[in-house]
């Protein structure tokens, strides 16, 4: 066994090199704003309440949390970013981050506009996947009564088979264009009809390679019995899996209902659980990587160097593309860019639309990135790092020509 020593996401230079001197000062001063969750709290308030009374706010978020956690309003006004990114081997991921949405119209254009992703994609080396979100294309209270198992009524059953409809039509569309598509993970209280719809278009479309993956969130405690449920039934029934698996975005929301409703939670019982349920359904996929193919959505450095040190062990190809890494835009870029330059299929998820319609989207990032739950922290010191560091090169810079004349007067 080989052991990954070298700590490759240390390298600032690697991981900011796109990064002018404005924009790293720029974002230093946004995390070091982030990094206040009292300052967080009153900046959401107030954006809620000024979109809400279409107070003039948009510019100042655009110039602000929307430059850096997404990629542009529209398709096309991703591309620069996506383009640049790519010189550094860097994929990309669109999310059509519009949340919310529960009029049929809306649901329908979603779909389309998911579709018209996924064609965009296919003619694009550098989109490798697509993805989509189920509450984005159905209301969150239908997927919660399929989900409980209670009876539908009449409307219901339509809504529903509307709803099953645009995912089927996502799914043949990846499949047509040969490009993969990722199902979000959301509230565990509307999980189980995802699950079982995503489990359906696997069998469908899994057959020779993964087209369709489903996100496991791995601080539910049940995510490996699920897993090792899902891997049976497709060796069974001859299918391959794709696992996305990340940690799990919405904790606070499932403890509370739990607390509040009276069950169990369905959240691990602190970090650590969800860190160790995290890295065993890591190792699970990647010790069966002739069924499953993972996609490992993580900013967790541990989490990152444990599957290098699986593939390594394993003797897996860096760039086996059922292997993909991925972190959010404008987050974690030390971990993205060394993974590229490295080898390793890397991409960022890139969200995009409106900034009216994407904030919803930002405040989670923008909370996410407190000091409390601790990202930001990290973000600020590699970003000092990298600035302490280009002032060492530009003083030693400096001082080289300056003592080459220097020494030409002598000289003469
Ligand atoms: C590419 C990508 C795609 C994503 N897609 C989804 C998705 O579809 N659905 C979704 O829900 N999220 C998604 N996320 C967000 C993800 O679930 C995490 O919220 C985020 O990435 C932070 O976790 P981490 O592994 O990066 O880092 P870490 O900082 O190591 O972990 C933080 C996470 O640990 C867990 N945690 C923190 N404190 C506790 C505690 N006290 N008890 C138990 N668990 C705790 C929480 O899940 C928290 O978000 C995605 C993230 C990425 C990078």
């Amino acid at each position: 066994m080989v052991m990954i020593t070298q700590k490759i996401f240390n390298d600032t230079e690697t991981a900011f090199k796109l990064k002018s001197d404005d924009e790293l000062n720029r974002a230093l001063f946004l995390f070091g704003m982030i990094n206040r969750p009292t300052l967080v709290k009153i900046g959401t308030a107030l954006t809620k309440v000024s979109l809400r009374f279409r107070l003039p706010v948009e510019g100042l978020i655009r110039k602000t949390i929307f430059n850096q956690f997404s990629g542009g309003e529209t398709m096309k006004a991703c591309l620069p970013a996506i383009e640049k990114m790519y010189t550094k081997k860097l994929h990309s991921i669109l999310d059509y981050s519009v949340e919310g949405k529960e009029i049929e119209e809306h649901l329908d254009a979603a779909m389309k506009k998911k579709i018209s992703i996924i064609e965009f994609a296919a003619k694009r080396k550098e989109i490798p996947f697509a993805v989509f979100k189920p509450t984005g294309i159905g209301r969150i209270g239908i997927w919660e009564k399929v989900s409980s198992g209670d009876a539908l009524t009449v409307e219901e059953k339509e809504e529903w088979g509307r709803v099953r409809q645009r995912v089927i039509n996502i799914c043949e569309a990846a499949y047509q264009n040969d490009i993969s598509v990722l199902a979000d993970a959301e509230e565990s209280w509307m999980q189980k009809a995802a699950d079982d719809l995503m489990e359906e278009m696997m069998r469908k479309y899994n057959q020779e390679k993964v087209i369709v993956f489903n996100t496991l969130q791995c601080y539910r405690w049940d995510r490996m019995a699920y897993l090792q449920d899902l891997h049976e039934k497709g060796r069974r029934e001859g299918f391959k899996v794709g696992a996305k698996i990340v940690r799990g975005a919405y904790m606070e929301k499932e403890n509370e209902r739990a607390k509040k409703m009276g069950y169990p939670s369905p959240i691990c019982e602190n970090k650590e659980a969800t860190d160790v349920s995290y890295n065993g359904v890591l190792a699970y996929c990647l010790s069966n990587i002739d069924d499953i193919s993972t996609f490992i959505g993580t900013h967790n450095e541990v989490s990152n160097y444990l599957a290098l040190q699986i593939l390594e062990d394993k003797n897996i190809a860096i760039d086996d593309d059922r292997v993909w890494f991925s972190q959010l835009y404008g987050m974690s870029d030390h971990i993205s860019y060394n993974l590229a330059r490295k080898g390793y299929n890397s991409a960022k998820l890139v969200p995009f639309g409106p900034v009216r319609d994407v904030v919803p989207y930002l405040i989670r990032r923008a909370e996410e990135n407190t000091s409390v739950k601790g990202q930001t922290g990290r973000e600020l010191s590699l970003l000092m790092e990298e600035k302490k560091r280009r002032r060492g090169e530009t003083t030693k810079a400096n001082r080289e020509p300056r003592n080459r004349e220097t020494h030409r007067e002598k000289v003469d």
